[in-house]
């Protein structure tokens, strides 16, 4: 393996959406594999067939794509070492059973499911942990079934799965590149099922058939893979092959440290996409679950390239890694603060576009789907907004009439005299020639302080009447981005609307 080039494979099962857990796992073999100048691969293990579901191999693959992890090899790309799809290498399992079969690494069981069941039952009830019986062990293997018996049943063409005959009294041992070393007996260890009656191979099987023929330098996986590593250590054993290195992910944990839950709403990154999170910030704190850049480092926003260029496995931790949402949107809040406004105007146009046809505007569309006037948006709406969506979804007064008014805030906000206040302002503002923040600043001032006023008794109803809501950036801004035109037309609208007692 010295000098070889590195390579490594995300193998997803093409089951449904794309687990947080899972992006992380093909995040750091991306992550590992560039930064080593070697070859991520996508590998689809749809050897369950029961449990594949129809378009979820595209889905995977161009949700990965999105998050930025494009594969050097996969299915879709092709390379050297494919078929890249399990149930597309039935042929190369097979031959490889048979050389175990032949040199007695491996065995055929016609046990039937009741049957196994019955024996579960029995062990747990003996306080034995379960495991194949092993009553179809060959003679000639040291087990009890005498050649012919087997003979017959092969003949009779009746079901069988073909299981691998794990070694008596050894102890398997590896090193983790996460844990350090890692010792089994193998007497904990099952008689696992190679071959399935259906004739497709388990995933033990193929995965290890696979990832010697595909050349991985180096697998890293979650931890619940970790108690499979003796039984693909012995298949490599018996095929007389070098393993690769390997490195087991930590657990990701909810905040109460319990394993993260499933209910797909909260681990599917097609979830956290739909809600308007950015790929940037995604990778970035999936990147943080369980690696760190070391001790004396501050650094918590990472580009891709930075993570690539500063990743080492050695820096994961084995501690669980817990999955903090706030987090999360912090690091969306990071990215969407030091985007260069170019970027957003382009990000948000499309948005606002596609609204716009379900949506008339009273504004001069050229006028609000201009970057001179998104940029002005972006520049109020930058600290408020928590995804990039929000330049439009959370702010659409700035394209679109407000439909209501805040009522709470209206309540609280009009008095007798509010409406008349309003309409002599709607006169000054109808007067001003330039339509700035500090223009309209120093007119209401001098229209409300002589009168004992202060200046909150229109600030507030202003708002609320070109905005529909109570909060929201500076008022002046606000204001002289709407323009005169917009800003008038909304207060008269909404002076119509509200009459005191409200
Ligand atoms: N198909 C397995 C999964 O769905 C892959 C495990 C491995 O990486 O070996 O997680």
């Amino acid at each position: 393996m010295v000098g070889q080039r590195v390579r490594t494979r995300f193998a997803p099962s093409p089951t449904g959406y794309l687990h947080v857990g899972g992006l992380r796992t093909a995040l750091y073999n991306f992550l590992f594999a560039k930064k080593m100048h070697g070859d991520f691969i996508i590998r689809i293990e749809d050897t369950d067939q029961s449990r594949k579901v129809e378009g979820a191999q595209r889905d995977l693959i161009k949700t990965l794509e999105w998050a930025g992890i494009v594969a050097d090899e996969s299915p879709e790309k092709g390379g050297n070492f494919g078929p890249y799809i399990q149930s597309e290498r039935l042929g190369i399992y097979g031959k490889y059973c048979q050389q175990l079969l032949d040199d007695q690494h491996a065995y055929y069981c016609f046990a039937t499911h009741e049957e196994l069941e019955e024996n579960r039952q029995l062990q747990i009830k003996q306080g034995l942990q379960p495991k194949y019986n092993r009553k179809w062990l060959p003679e000639e293997m040291g087990g009890s079934m005498p050649p012919s018996a087997i003979r017959k049943k092969l003949d009779e063409g009746g079901p069988y799965v073909i299981r691998m005959k794990v070694p008596d009294y050894v102890s398997v041992w590896f090193e983790d590149i996460i844990r350090g070393p890692v010792e089994f007996d193998s007497a904990t260890i099952d008689d696992q099922v190679l071959m399935k009656s259906d004739g497709f191979p388990t995933y033990h099987f193929a995965s290890v058939i696979d990832d010697h023929l595909m050349e991985f330098t180096h697998i890293i996986r979650g931890e619940e893979w970790l108690s499979s590593m003796p039984k693909h250590l012995l298949l490599y054993e018996f095929f007389g092959w070098e393993p690769p290195k390997v490195a087991h992910l930590p657990l990701l944990l909810n905040a109460d440290r319990s394993k993260l839950s499933k209910r797909q709403g909260d681990v599917a990154v097609e979830d956290y996409i739909r809600k308007g999170y950015s790929s940037d910030a995604i990778v970035n704190f999936v990147a943080m679950l369980g690696w760190n850049e070391g001790e004396g480092s501050e650094q918590e926003v990472y580009s891709m390239e930075q993570l690539i260029d500063k990743f080492s496995l050695e820096r994961v931790g084995k501690a669980g890694a817990v999955f903090n949402v706030d987090k999360l949107n912090w690091l969306e809040k990071q990215y969407i603060k030091n985007r260069p406004t170019e970027k957003l105007v382009d990000v948000i146009k499309p948005i606002l576009l596609a609204e716009l046809e379900q949506k008339k505007s009273l504004m001069p569309e050229e006028m609000i789907t201009s970057d001179a006037y998104l940029e002005k948006v972006i520049e109020l709406m930058r600290e408020r907004v928590g995804f990039e969506h929000e330049f439009v979804t959370f702010s659409s007064y700035f394209y679109f009439e407000p439909e209501v008014y805040d009522q709470e805030a209206v309540r609280k906000r009009w008095t007798i005299e509010t409406n008349e206040l309003l309409r002599e302002f709607t006169d000054i503002l109808y007067s001003l020639e330039v339509f700035s923040a500090e223009n309209i600043e120093t007119h209401l001032k001098e229209f409300v302080l002589p009168k004992g006023m202060k200046a909150a008794v229109l600030i507030h109803p202003l708002r609320i009447l070109t905005s529909g809501v109570s909060f929201g950036p500076s008022l002046y801004h606000m204001l002289e981005v709407l323009g005169k035109e917009t800003v008038l037309r909304r207060i008269l609208k909404g002076i119509e609307n509200i009459s005191f007692p409200v």
